[in-house]
């Protein structure tokens, strides 16, 4: 399973059997995001060079428990702190980019001295891809390491004093588009559920409206967008009726994002809104601004109702797309 390296980092000794502490032993599937820290840390002026500390990256199967890697030691920058173990299971769920930013938060242990960070912004992104167990229990643990974003956090890895980034303060009032800029291009309503596809294209600014009343039951429903395949869609929903999900997108597994309301949003009429304005992804709770995230291309035009019907009985009102002048 692992493959021995002999790098371009490091001249390995000369005897295989020799026992070396500054060895390069990383498996393949690693390598490309060791290459690309290597990239990075170069572009920010920082020369990454293992062979004074070595490098083993494998498969580890007796991880501490919700752990997903470990390096041996944190940081302490001694030869053989530079070992990491990553759970087999977890890494062949991940896409390319959480298993980029997987391997760079393990190098930020051992080959940057980073601990855990677990700072949060004002938006709710955390401060660092740093951030680690012990993890607060009402936050998700996914880092929305995607599109501009991603520059800053690995500028932040590099640099943990990097100012705070001024994507943060944006935000686009819903009324930035006003109702004669809106071309309706479908309209559904009055339903218990929907799952449509959408003449919308990569080439146009568009919004997608819905509003939802729940009857009864409190679990999971709202909507998803270019959908239903994870990652490529992006799921917007109401959760046990105080919190609002943005889940999946971009590449993402998972939560992204969670909103809590401190009124029970539940058994009202809500209104969610994803627009897209050129390279951007906004969206609006009760057209009021929650969040932003980068455009990506669609691999589908299609969109749903999400909606636990075990539990839950929901009524869909309003859906409606349109596009945008
Ligand atoms: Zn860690």
């Amino acid at each position: 399973m692992f493959i021995l390296f002999s790098t371009v980092y490091v001249a390995c000794s000369d005897d295989p059997t020799e026992e070396s502490n500054n060895d390069i032993n990383v498996a393949l599937e690693f390598q490309k995001y060791v290459d690309r820290f290597i990239e990075e840390g170069s572009s920010r002026g920082y020369e990454i060079d293992f062979s004074d500390t070595g490098l083993s990256i494998q498969f580890g199967s007796a991880l501490p428990e919700d752990a997903a890697g470990v390096c041996s030691e944190l940081g302490t920058g001694t030869s053989g702190s530079h070992e990491i173990e990553i759970l087999k299971s977890y890494w062949e769920q991940l896409t390319d980019i959480q298993k980029e930013r997987l391997i760079f938060h393990e190098l930020g242990h051992c080959e940057l001295s980073r601990p855990h960070d677990n700072s949060v912004f004002s938006n709710g992104d955390w401060k660092s891809i740093m951030r680690g167990s012990p993890l607060p229990p009402d936050k998700t643990p996914i880092v929305n390491y995607t599109g501009t974003r991603r520059d800053y956090y690995i500028d932040e890895l590099f640099e943990p004093t990097t100012s705070a980034p001024s994507w943060l303060n944006l935000s686009v009032p819903y009324t930035d588009v006003s109702e004669d800029q809106k071309s309706m291009i479908l309209s559904i309503s009055d339903i218990e559920e929907f799952d449509e596809l959408t003449t919308l294209t990569r080439e146009v600014n568009f919004e997608i409206e819905m509003e939802m009343e729940v009857l009864s039951g409190l679990s999971f429903s709202g909507i998803y967008w270019a959908g239903p395949d994870i990652p490529n869609s992006l799921h917007l929903y109401v959760f046990d009726g105080k919190q609002i999900h943005i889940a999946s997108g971009q590449q993402l597994y998972g939560i992204m994002h969670v909103f809590d309301y401190p009124s029970n949003i539940a058994f009202q009429k809500n209104k969610f809104t994803i627009r897209r304005v050129d390279d951007l992804y906004l969206l609006y709770f009760n057209e009021q601004f929650l969040y932003w995230l980068d455009y990506f291309p669609l691999r589908s035009a299609k969109i749903g109702s999400l909606n636990n019907e075990m539990v839950n009985d929901v009524r869909f009102h309003n859906v409606n797309v349109y596009t945008l002048d």
